[in-house]
């Protein structure tokens, strides 16, 4: 039997997020799994009804924490203590990686970030992540347990089993020594589906040439229900946020498809998609480093090429 504490993430909606789904369907492959998913505040019906063994609600997470996680860190560190379970696995997200290594740090326990693949036998976790800014895939495993994972979003199906899981509360008495406070926050409006659990990600980069072709990009990621990402050096020019970055120092996603438009390819760029399952480049220079990467590809002016692509996906889903 393995146990295996799973930390919850919610979508925009509140509901439990496609991410931890997926960490379901990786907990599943694991040898005879006994799975307990922990989540912050009270639990939705999306929660209640996952097919999982045991529900923890653990104290909500306050506005003032969010970015820095030190009650949900305590809290979480508290149930991994009075539970010791074999495997905890987070989403490699913005909270995940707080939060995961936070924990791990705090229990002094191993830790593996940014994994797509996690099994084990013999008693042995073994987990695949890719290194050198994706490059190539190491394979380790951990000497020690409880082990922390970190789950690539993507690597994974999501679970839509329906269940009845028992249902707890988790009452943490820890107190809290705060080594930081947040001191404001600015809103940022956030529509549709997490760059995270996109099934369908169009990311531009310094090709786009300013910030008002992402409203294309945009426009596509709403016709396709996807989201939309971009390059470092279009969010260092200041044309989206940075909280739309993928790569090895922005987000990590593996959407069905990840569409790049204006981007050059770079390994820092392609270690947060090289896992997508497929990788479409509309790039004009035909000797561009996305297109050793890319499935399918066009060489071309993305203004010529992605209003015509726009129109024809607006015309198939009308
Ligand atoms: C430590 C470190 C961490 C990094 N982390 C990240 C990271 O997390 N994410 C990341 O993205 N980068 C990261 N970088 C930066 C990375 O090395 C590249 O500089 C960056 O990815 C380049 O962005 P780009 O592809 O948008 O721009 P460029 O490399 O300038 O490429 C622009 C592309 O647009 C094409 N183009 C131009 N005009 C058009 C047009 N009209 N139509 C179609 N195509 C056109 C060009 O042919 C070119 O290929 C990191 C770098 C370092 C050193």
């Amino acid at each position: 039997m393995t146990s295996v504490l799973l930390i919850a993430e919610r979508d925009v909606l509140g509901e439990i997020s496609q991410s931890t789904l997926q960490l379901i369907s990786a907990a599943n492959e694991l040898d005879d799994p006994q799975l307990t998913v922990a989540i912050a505040g009270s639990a939705p019906e999306s929660a209640t009804s996952l097919a999982i063994g045991k529900l923890v609600t653990l104290p909500a997470i306050s506005d003032d924490e969010v970015g820095i996680y030190d009650q949900i860190t305590a809290d979480v560190a508290a149930l991994v203590t009075s539970t010791n379970p074999d495997i905890v696995i987070l989403s490699k997200s913005d909270f995940g990686t707080v939060v995961g290594s936070r924990v791990a740090f705090r229990l002094d326990l191993a830790l593996a970030s940014d994994c797509i693949a996690i099994s084990n036998s013999g008693g042995m976790v073994n987990v695949t992540r890719p290194v050198y800014g994706g490059s190539a895939l190491a394979e380790f495993e951990f000497a020690s347990s409880p082990a922390v994972v970190t789950l690539r979003p993507g690597a994974y199906e999501p679970n839509v089993d329906a269940g009845s899981p028992s249902i707890e509360a988790f009452e943490s008495v820890v107190a809290v020594n705060k080594a930081a406070s947040v001191t404001g926050t600015v809103a940022q409006a956030s529509e549709g589906v997490r760059l995270e659990d996109a099934s369908f990600v169009i990311s531009g980069g310094r090709g786009l040439g300013g910030a008002e072709p992402f409203s294309v990009l945009a426009d596509l990621a709403n016709a396709l229900g996807g989201a939309v990402g971009a390059s470092r050096a279009a969010c260092d020019a200041g044309w989206i946020d940075h909280s739309h970055q993928v790569g090895l120092t922005g987000k990590s996603v593996s959407p069905d498809v990840y569409m790049a438009v204006g981007i050059s390819g770079a390994s820092q760029h392609m270690a947060g998609c090289s896992s997508s399952r497929v990788i479409v480049a509309i790039n004009k220079d035909g000797d561009s480093n996305i297109f050793k990467e890319a499935r399918f590809g066009v060489v071309g002016d993305w203004e010529k090429v992605l209003p015509s692509f726009l129109a024809t996906v607006r015309e198939l889903r009308a």
